[in-house]
């Protein structure tokens, strides 16, 4: 025998000693063989998807599925006994896994500044702030991942914004009419033409752009004696605006009506009505009072030039603000019905004033 055929069958042996001592070897999992090798842990069996189960699934706090399988772990037994994750698996094990346990989406907890509530006190249409209030604190707790709210706690109660609603100066057969949406050209002329004829007042709630835009004719409605109001910079609706849209719009409507026609607003007639806490606060700011109206003939649908007369002489009563509408769209009905409802009111008695005419001198607290 040469040293090579002696040293031949010492390496078999080293070898088949090295694969029983280092090499794979046979374990069960779930109930099929599997050959792994030294050191493989549970862990290492879920994540390389030899274990059957699946994790359980994540839900929101409503109990709602949000993701399957993103849940608690699968639950692996060893020989009977429950493994860890870090579990190692030796020779000839019995590894059964079962699908894990359902988890539900974690909650975060975050504090939320709520708007103040607005609160309205007497009646009349222009409307002034009376008590500032103060934005309340809430906590809010969400799911972290569905954004579900699980829990709301009032930490700090919102005081809210009061404001005091003051009609006109009484005894007097005085009313104002009031044009919206303005400068328009083409149709304020004609307005301010048929006020002229009558004899009669009124204030003209300009759109901010439309006074930049249309300055001429905005200059020309304040030098034939009309009122100029503030009808917000581009005709937001603020309701649900925030506080910073408010403010740019109040002021910058404001300023822009100012530019145009030399006179600064001090009443202020938001677009649509639509009106939040803000917009008081922002109005009081500007010290320019909100006004909105008691007499909508709802011109701007059209409903014809006698319909648009017959509901603002059916409504009319001393100190009614009348709502029309000078711009925003063909007006021609509103300017044709403006002559019979000028006739009306001064068949009626009535002297057709601006608002700072209606509301001055300013009525006694209540
Ligand atoms: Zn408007």
């Amino acid at each position: 025998m040469t040293r090579n055929e002696l040293l031949a069958p010492a390496a078999i042996v080293l070898t088949v000693v090295a694969v029983l001592l280092f090499g794979p070897y046979a374990v069960s999992v779930d109930g099929y063989p599997q050959w792994i090798t030294r050191g493989t842990t549970v862990a290492d069996l879920v994540t390389q998807h030899r274990v059957r189960a699946f994790p359980g699934d994540l839900h929101d706090v409503a109990g709602g599925l949000i993701m399957p399988r993103e849940g608690g772990p699968q639950l692996v037994t060893v020989n009977g006994s429950a493994a860890s994750s870090g579990t190692v698996i030796r020779f000839g094990a019995v590894v059964v896994s079962e699908r894990g346990r359902d988890s539900v989406e974690p909650t975060v907890a975050v504090t939320v500044e709520t708007t103040p509530t607005l609160q309205f006190r007497g009646h009349g249409p222009v409307e002034s702030l009376e008590a500032s209030g103060t934005p309340g604190i809430t906590k809010v707790v969400r799911g972290a991942v569905s954004g579900i709210v699980l829990e709301r706690v009032v930490v700090t109660p919102a005081v809210p914004v009061t404001v005091r609603r003051e009609p006109a100066w009484p005894g007097r057969k005085r009313v104002a009419l009031t044009f919206d949406d303005g400068p328009w050209p083409g149709q304020t002329e004609r307005v301010v033409a048929e006020l002229k004829d009558a004899g009669a007042r009124a204030t003209f709630f300009m759109v901010g752009y439309l006074a930049t835009r249309n300055a001429g004719i905005a200059r020309d409605v304040a030098a034939a004696g009309m009122e100029i109001g503030a009808h917000s910079q581009s005709h937001k609706l603020l309701k649900h605006a925030s506080p910073a849209v408010i403010r740019s719009e109040i002021s910058e409507g404001i300023a822009s009506v100012r530019r145009a026609t030399g006179r600064r607003p001090v009443f202020y007639r938001p677009a649509g009505g639509s009106v939040n806490a803000y917009v008081f606060l922002e109005a009081k700011r500007e010290n320019v009072r909100v006004v909105i109206w008691t007499v909508d003939p709802r011109d701007w649908s059209r409903p014809g030039t006698r319909a648009i007369a017959r509901r603002v002489l059916d409504n009319i009563r001393p100190g009614s603000v009348v709502l029309m509408h000078d711009g925003g769209g063909n007006r021609s009905q509103t300017i044709a019905a403006l002559k019979l409802v000028l006739h009306g009111l001064k068949a009626r008695g009535y002297e057709m004033v601006t608002l700072s005419q209606l509301y001055s001198p300013p009525p006694a607290k209540p």
